[in-house]
This record gives structure tokens, sequence and C-alpha cells, in this order.
């Protein structure tokens, strides 16, 4: 099977980590910039890395973007460059194009021009790291609705050695143990005999209120 290739483009702090994240997950990453140092840091990381303006509808074409899976705009406070970097990359007809935006407005542009996936790191890491301040033992969760979450939450001692029906979690609270991450490995889909114990990890599925209501109450 061949293997996605990727570009990026804007390596600054979140393009080099995503960059050097793809490569490590063993995928192809051209990694593009402006900024001569930018790319000299990169250039021993990633499979390949170019000095180039992206807003240059000719980079976009001499560097055959078209044929790559994917293509992931990442300019930080150039909003300008940003949306136009989009622009080609979508009439290029790569793959997909992902882009990051800095405000709700600039990531509204973003969507109007097609891009694919707009993602927002920093406001995204900010209402995460604000859930996980408030729940010390949720470790990390997916909205899977406005009202429905996944929720990764840690064992705390206290619980040590109490089964799923002890805890009773579905009939108590209404959200069910989806699975348990323990040291020597995971349960899928726990039975009521399944025991938890301190520094494993439930994965739990329920409405925002029965969980919040679970961890409050048990954990
Ligand atoms: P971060 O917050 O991820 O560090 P930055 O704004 O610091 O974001 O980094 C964005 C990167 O994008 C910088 O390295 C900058 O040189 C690069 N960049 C900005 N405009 C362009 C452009 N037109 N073409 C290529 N790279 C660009």
């Amino acid at each position: 099977m061949k293997r996605s290739q990727y570009a990026v483009i804007g390596l600054g702090r979140f393009g080099s980590s995503l960059a050097k994240e793809l490569i490590k997950l063993g995928y192809e990453v051209l990694g593009i910039d402006k900024d001569e140092e930018a790319v000299e840091e990169m250039s021993d990381e990633l499979t390949h890395v170019v000095v180039a303006d992206a807003t240059d509808e000719d980079v976009i074409r001499s560097l055959g973007i078209r044929n790559f899976d994917c293509a992931v705009v990442s300019i930080g406070d150039d909003i300008q460059a940003s949306i136009l970097t989009a622009i080609l990359l979508k009439d290029s007809g790569v793959g997909m194009v992902v882009a990051k935006a800095l405000s709700e407005l600039h990531g509204k542009v973003l969507q109007k021009i097609g891009v694919d996936r707009v993602i927002y790191p920093e406001r995204d890491m900010g209402i995460r790291v604000a859930h996980q301040l408030v729940s010390p033992n949720l470790l990390d969760y997916i909205e899977l609705s406005k009202d429905y979450t996944i929720a990764e939450l840690a064992v705390p001692r206290s619980l040590n050695g109490r089964s799923l029906k002890e805890l009773d979690p579905r009939a108590r609270y209404g959200c069910s143990v989806v699975a348990i991450n323990k040291k020597n490995g995971v349960i899928i889909a726990p039975t009521a005999e399944d025991m938890v114990e301190e520094r494993d990890v439930m994965v739990v599925i329920g409405t925002n209120e029965q969980i919040e209501t679970f961890e409050n109450e048990v954990i």
C-alpha cells in the first residue's frame, strides 16, 4: 500500500511539531517555510524541506503539491498568507486541505474557501486544559456531540479492587464504561465482574452531565 504523503506549510511551533509526529507515525512529509532558518532546523527531520513562499502559485505548482494526500497550512500570524495559501492549495486539487486558524473569523474565511478541516489549536487546548483543571481525574475526552462525550478517567486508590457491578455506573448514573485500560492491556467492553485498580483508566461514554455526576460521586 502506498504511504500517505503530507505537505506542511509553515514550520513554526505547531507546524514543526505536527510534521515531526507524522514522520514518527511513518509518513512522508514535505515541509515548506519561507524562513530559511526554520527550514534548516527541520532539514534532518523531514523527508524533504523547501524554502519557499507558499503564496506564490508557481511554488505550489512546481512542488507538485496536488499529488499529495493532504496539505496542512500552519501559518500563524500572517492571516493573509494563510488564506492565500489555502486558496492555492484548494485550487491545486490536493486530496485534503487542513488549516490552522488563529481566530473565529479567520476560521470562517478558511471554511468559506473550502478548506476541508479548520483547526483552532490554541482555543481547543485552552478548553481541554480548563476541563482537566476542574476534573483532576479526567485525562482526556472526545465530544461526540453537544451532549455526548467519551471520557478517560483515572481510577483513584479509593476504587482499588471494585468491580463494575459494584460501581454500577449505567444503572446509577446512566453512563457506561466501554473499556478499562490496564497496565498489561486493554479490556474492551468489560463485564460486570471486571475490576478496576488504582492507575487504571476507565473509558466512559455518556452525556456530559452523567459523566460529571459519576466522576463527582464515585471518583
Ligand atoms: P506557530 O504559532 O505555530 O509557531 P508561527 O506564526 O510562529 O506559528 O509560524 C508560522 C510559520 O509560517 C513561520 O515559520 C513562517 O516563516 C511561516 N510562513 C509565514 N508565511 C509564509 C508563507 N507565505 N510561505 C511559507 N511559510 C510562511
